[in-house]
């Protein structure tokens, strides 16, 4: 597409349409996806919380079953101590943060105060990395202020962990002994994290795309209906009467169908107006010239025949003068319609052609077969006996008929035809004149 076309499409209905159905569900699928994964690892967090101050309360008590009394710290020298819990040394007793840690995946340390005095982490040797300092965040959080506290993002050995620390409280509620710290990878909470909000983000987009996917085919369907009412109005309004809309467009049963039935109902009501003649109903002069025009070229281009009637109703001003002009009208319709009686088929085309005269149109048709055809209609009008209020009124009609030769122009045959109804109309009316034309 380039630009032009881009801009085009922009602005064409099925543009707007597309734009108007995506654009709402990106944005909403969007808004889904982050208030999804928002509350889902607002959730999982929450969760990773509390199962790390169960495991941390758990230790306290196991600490507390098995080693009834008080902590505390011998120290004795920069780097070695003895850590006593009641009156049992434990500093090496490390099965409760082992067991910790090998069922749960968690890190366990014991400080006291600030210093990390039993811890399930190693240094990069494998030994245990005691003696390692709280961070003054959690010093102010949980020592001073003795409440039990939750951190997610604690870096220790060049990695994050989230953290959560319960004081040990010290002898006669005085300040805390230290604390009890449980360490969990914050990759492997992120990791749990993301299973749990992947599948909601996918189903998200799924849905997403499925819900585009139908509004896109039932809104283009819709525009595609639309262009084509447009289409035919397009048709209709620069004269063209000769289109059609699809069945599915006027099977619609609702506003769509509505405008297509109505539009359909326009080009009837307009092609009668412009195609024919309003007292009689026949084509109008107009479309007898375009359909003698077209015959003449299907002949020229497959060499069939065809034949020109002009026909005109004999002293038809005195039925004017006599019973008056609406009587005059009603002999045309009786006339016209006898004629349409005789003319009918695709090949047979009756126009009027002035006041009291007719266009006969024959295709496909040898002289001697649209002959017998006017006679019967001279016939019948001759026969015919029309009603005006009291009155019955008789017509005769004087024709002209001939058969066309590919080489001549469609306006020879009809000075041609014009000629033979001028004969008959000087030599007694009433009859029929025929003329093979030549070249
Ligand atoms: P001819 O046999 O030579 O054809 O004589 P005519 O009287 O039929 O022909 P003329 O041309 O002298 O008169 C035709 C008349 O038809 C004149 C005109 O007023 C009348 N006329 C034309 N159109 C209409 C119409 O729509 N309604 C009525 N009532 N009269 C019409
Ligand atoms: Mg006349
Ligand atoms: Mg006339």
């Amino acid at each position: 597409m380039n630009k032009d076309e881009t801009l085009t499409f922009k602005h064409s209905l099925r543009g707007k349409i597309l734009i108007l159905t995506v654009l709402p569900l990106v944005f909403l699928a969007i808004l889904i996806g982050f208030v999804c994964t928002y509350s889902f690892t607002k959730a999982m967090l929450d969760e990773v919380k509390t199962g790390m101050a169960d495991q941390c309360e758990m230790i306290a008590d196991i600490y507390d079953r098995m080693y009834p009394g008080e902590f505390n710290l011998e120290v004795l020298d920069a780097s070695n101590y003895n850590l006593y819990k009641g009156s049992v040394d434990i500093t090496n007793a490390s099965q409760i943060i082992d067991s910790i840690h090998r069922s749960y995946g968690v890190e366990v340390s014991i400080f006291r105060r600030d210093l990390c005095v039993v811890t399930t982490l190693k240094d990069t040797n494998g030994d245990p990395l005691t003696l390692t300092k709280a961070s003054p965040v959690v010093v102010s959080g949980v020592l001073q202020t003795g409440e039990e506290q939750f951190y997610s993002d604690v870096l220790l050995n060049d990695e994050r962990y989230f953290a959560y620390f319960l004081p040990i409280p010290g002898k006669d509620d005085s300040e805390p002994f230290g604390m009890y710290a449980i360490y969990r990878l914050a990759s492997d909470v992120q990791a749990l994290v993301l299973r749990s909000v992947i599948p909601v983000i996918l189903l998200c987009l799924v849905a997403t795309i499925l819900v585009g996917l139908i509004s896109i085919h039932y809104s283009q369907k819709i525009v595609s209906y639309l262009q084509q009412i447009q289409k035919f109005m397009h048709a209709i309004s620069g004269g063209k009467f000769d289109v059609s809309l699809s069945p599915q467009v006027l099977a619609l049963e609702d506003e769509l169908g509505d405008l297509a039935k109505s539009g359909q109902s326009m080009q009837r009501s307009l092609r009668l107006l412009v195609e024919c003649d309003a007292l009689t109903g026949l084509f109008n002069r107009r479309v007898g010239d375009l359909k003698l025009h077209r015959a003449a070229k299907r002949a020229a281009l497959h060499g069939t025949v065809y034949c020109v009637g002009i026909c005109d109703i004999d002293h038809f001003k005195r039925i004017n003068d006599t019973y008056g002009h609406e009587a005059g009208d009603v002999v045309l319709k009786a006339v016209a319609h006898i004629l349409k009686q005789h003319m009918t088929g695709k090949q047979l085309t009756v126009a009027r052609w002035g006041g009291e005269e007719f266009l006969l149109l024959f295709e496909n048709c040898e002289l001697a077969d649209a002959h017998k055809i006017l006679q019967k209609i001279h016939t019948r009008i001759s026969e015919a006996t029309i009603t005006y209020q009291a009155h019955t009124i008789r017509v005769t009609m004087s024709m002209g008929l001939v058969q066309a030769d590919p080489s001549r122009s469609e306006d020879e045959m009809l000075k041609a035809a014009d000629t033979l109804l001028y004969y008959c109309k000087e030599h007694g009316r009433n009859q029929i004149q025929v003329k093979q034309m030549t070249n």
